[in-house]
């Protein structure tokens, strides 16, 4: 590399390149294709024994249509190589633009002129074409006086831009330049450091930092960068020192930092990668020692559904990053680890909830819907008018946050049944949450997951069963919790039931807010008395209190045995059951407030009948050559006597549509003392009792309806103490001492023998 300055010719042959610049001091590699290219390499440099020196001349592509249309058809299929980054691409003219006196593309006014290092000759077969591959260091700058052809290729009228040695040596002096030439110096060397470590070979690029004057270092360094062919020209125009030294310290910087930018990247990039790869690894061997064991259940793939499952969950962006969170501790546990199947099952109930999902409610038909509840039930006029109310609210408000309906009264009153007849008018889903005997809270808040076989809570639970959020939940039973040491669940379902706090109801173990606020709830209990206050405060208490015999009678004939008969595939056709009978049922089989037991007769009663029929068919079916079986099933069954279990036929299958019923069978008193047994209650049982002095009757009330007692009290010799047996409570403790009382006011007048009633209350 020349650092003395150049002898420059007055004409140069000019090759020209496309977007592409030789700066002083780089060196590039050539492979010329083009007429025009390969003629001026034969001419100026192949032929000549004296290898003189080439103008390298800037051309740039204006507009780009032009550029297309102006440009010979050989342009680009030259290529080059640089020793620099440069990728050049000697352009040529056509001869027909030329002879044309247009100029097809835009010259710089400067260049640089270039020595041939290398050059070598080759036929292209099998067209015979001529190619030079030539390599050529730039020199130093020009500018173009004039432009003209030679042949087929340009030449040009130069002029020197570089300084002669003495103006060198005088500028060298200015205190700037110096300045300017350390802060470039300075700059370089930690470029030059930086690069070190990558690669080995930049200890060249070292020495010449020693050695070569800096203003032709300044066009190395910035020839070996990757820059925009407009700051190229911008460093060739530089003919000035210093603010060819300024630009060149500020692109050298500029690389630098790239660099460093580039660097962390790629170390942040690579740790990344080497940390998948190790785990991909791992998960490879951990594969094939499963394959190995022939355990190859494929536990990933497990993982991607349940991955897949709980994207199609539609959870709040915030509960999905949680998932998302544990789902990669999940991916990083062996399935045998010990939290493995806890956080498997976790994730399974988040993506099981339904965080989105809801039933359509659809346009609320209220006469449709009071025909339903009429349809299903008996009586309850006010009842159902109520409901009729809360659900014309719910029509007109569908967000309205209504009070939460309770419904009080004895067992099998119907409450249940009300209840998911509001969801079938509301065509949402429905389901029953049995509150009965839960006194810890974790029962409705679930237990927290460092807990062995912790669970969600009951609530959290019928959601994920019935998933849907917005079904009509009962809340089943709420008179029957309590609290004790392991909390309250009241103050749970406060929380529940409250419109303000359910958006966000807390289950311990799900630890993420779930949004209740779209359930409808529905409460029942069976006494008032029991429930919390604040509880009963958020909700509106409908009693039903119970039927009379008539009313039963009613429910009976209109609706409990056509349900019966209908769910053991019977119909009239083959049983029936007449009005007395079921009067006969009610009076004595069932004393209750409901019609649970009453249901339970009838179904007792279609059970046998379902036995006999299906028996009948089978007789029928045996043909009369063969001996029809003596007794039957149903009779040997009912000879033991009681109420018997029967096999259960199928729901829905209708024996009607398989066998033909030659006659109905009627429910009689004596078919009643077959199937259901002796009768349990009789009118004449309080008579009885009754009959014998000393006995009287009490009636008391529990949460099952009312029930008869009777109070037997007997004199004998003694002190004349009073012991009382049984379970009595306080009230009739002190109605039996009030009774004894009045015995010894009145003892006087009557004879003793006659003091044996004891009944107050
Ligand atoms: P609860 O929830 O009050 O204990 P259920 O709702 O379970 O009672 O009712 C028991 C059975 O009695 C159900 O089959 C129900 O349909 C029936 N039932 C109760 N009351 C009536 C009524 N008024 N009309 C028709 N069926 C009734």
């Amino acid at each position: 590399m020349a650092d003395s300055p150049v002898e420059l010719p007055g004409r140069l042959a000019i090759l020209p390149f496309r977007n592409k610049v030789l700066l002083p001091g780089a060196i590039v590699r050539i492979r010329c294709t083009n007429p025009s290219s390969v003629k001026l390499v034969e001419q100026e440099l192949w032929q000549k024994e004296e290898k003189g020196l080439i103008g390298v001349l800037p051309v740039r592509d204006l507009e780009a249509g032009a550029v297309g249309s102006l440009l010979s058809p050989g342009v680009g299929s030259d290529s080059g190589e640089g020793s620099s980054k440069a990728g050049v691409s000697p352009v040529e003219t056509s001869k027909q633009d030329t002879k044309n006196g247009k100029e097809p593309i835009h010259w710089h006014s400067k260049g640089v002129a270039a020595r041939a290092l290398h050059l070598s000759r080759g036929v292209e077969k099998p067209s015979g074409r001529v190619t030079y591959i030539v390599v050529l260091e730039g020199l130093c700058r020009f500018s173009v006086q004039e432009l003209s052809t030679r042949g087929s290729y340009h030449v040009a009228r130069v002029s020197r831009l570089d300084m002669t040695k003495t103006e060198l040596e005088q500028a060298e002096q200015d205190p700037d330049l110096i300045a300017l030439s350390r802060q470039f110096k300075a700059t370089a060397m930690e470029l030059i450091s930086v690069l070190e470590q990558k690669q080995k070979t930049v200890s060249r690029t070292k020495v010449l930092l020693d050695t070569v004057p800096v203003y032709r270092l300044a066009d190395i360094f910035v020839a070996s960068f990757e820059i925009s062919f407009e700051e190229q020209l911008s460093m060739l125009d530089s003919v000035d020192l210093k603010v060819r030294l300024s630009k060149a310290t500020e692109l050298v910087d500029r690389h630098l930092q790239s660099i460093l930018v580039a660097e962390k990247i790629t170390q942040k990039v690579e740790g990344q990668l080497s940390k998948s790869q190790k785990e991909f690894l791992l998960r490879q061997q951990m594969r094939a020692i499963k394959e190995e064991l022939g355990d190859n259940d494929d536990d990933e793939d497990d993982v991607v559904a349940l991955e897949r499952k709980m994207q199609n969950a539609g959870m709040p962006a915030n509960i999905w990053k949680h998932a998302q969170r544990e789902l990669r501790r999940l991916r990083k546990m062996q399935p045998q680890q010990p939290g493995y199947s806890s956080s498997r099952a976790y994730l399974e109930l988040l993506a099981d909830l339904p965080w989105q999902k809801v039933s359509e409610e659809r346009e609320l038909d209220l006469r449709a819907a009071k025909e339903s509840l009429d349809w299903d039930h008996y009586g309850l006029t006010k009842v159902k008018q109520r409901i009729i109310e809360y659900l014309a609210v719910r029509k007109l408000k569908p967000d309205a946050r209504g009070p939460v309906l309770c419904f009080v009264g004895p067992p099998g009153v119907g409450k249940t049944s009300l209840a998911s007849s509001i969801a079938k008018a509301l065509n949402r889903k429905f389901i029953r949450i049995s509150l009965g005997g839960v006194k810890d809270e974790a029962d409705i808040r679930g237990h927290r997951r460092t807990y062995i076989g912790s669970m969600p809570g009951r609530l959290i639970d019928g959601l994920k069963r019935v998933s849907v959020s917005n079904p009509v939940m009962l809340l089943d039973e709420i008179d029957k919790t309590g609290s004790d040491v392991r909390g309250d669940p009241a103050s749970a379902l406060l929380e529940v039931l409250d419109p303000e706090q359910n958006k966000t109801f807390n289950d311990h173990y799900l630890n993420v807010p779930f949004d209740l606020s779209k359930v409808i709830f529905v409460a029942t209990a069976n006494r008032m008395q029991p429930i919390p206050p604040p509880l009963l405060d958020r909700m509106e208490v409908i009693e039903l209190p119970g039927y009379t015999p008539e009313e039963k009678l009613k429910i009976a004939m209109k609706h409990l045995i056509p349900r019966v008969l209908e769910q053991h595939g019977l119909s009239s056709a083959y049983l029936q059951i007449p009005e007395a009978m079921v009067k006969l049922i009610i009076e004595r089989y069932t004393r209750e407030a409901g019609v649970r037991n009453l249901e339970r007769n009838l179904a007792a009663l279609a059970r046998a009948a379902a036995v006999k029929v299906a028996e009948q068919a089978n007789t029928l079916r045996l043909g009369k050559e063969i001996q029809p079986i003596t007794t039957t099933l149903l009779d040997s069954r009912l000879a033991d006597g009681g109420e018997v279990e029967m096999e259960v036929i199928p729901m829905g299958h209708d024996i009607s549509n398989t066998y033909e019923n030659p006659s109905p069978m009627i429910v009689d008193e004596a078919m009643l003392e077959k199937v259901l047994g002796p009768p349990r209650f009789d009118d004449r049982e309080a008579a009885d009792r009754v009959a014998s002095p000393g006995v009287s009757v009490g009636l008391v009330w529990t949460s099952f309806g009312g029930e008869v007692q009777f109070v037997e009290a007997t004199a004998m010799v003694g002190k004349g103490d009073l012991h009382l047996t049984g379970q009595l409570g306080d009230v009739i403790k002190e109605s039996a001492q009030l009774a004894l009382t009045w015995v010894w006011i009145f003892l006087s007048l009557i004879c003793i023998d006659e003091i044996l009633l004891l009944y107050l209350f």
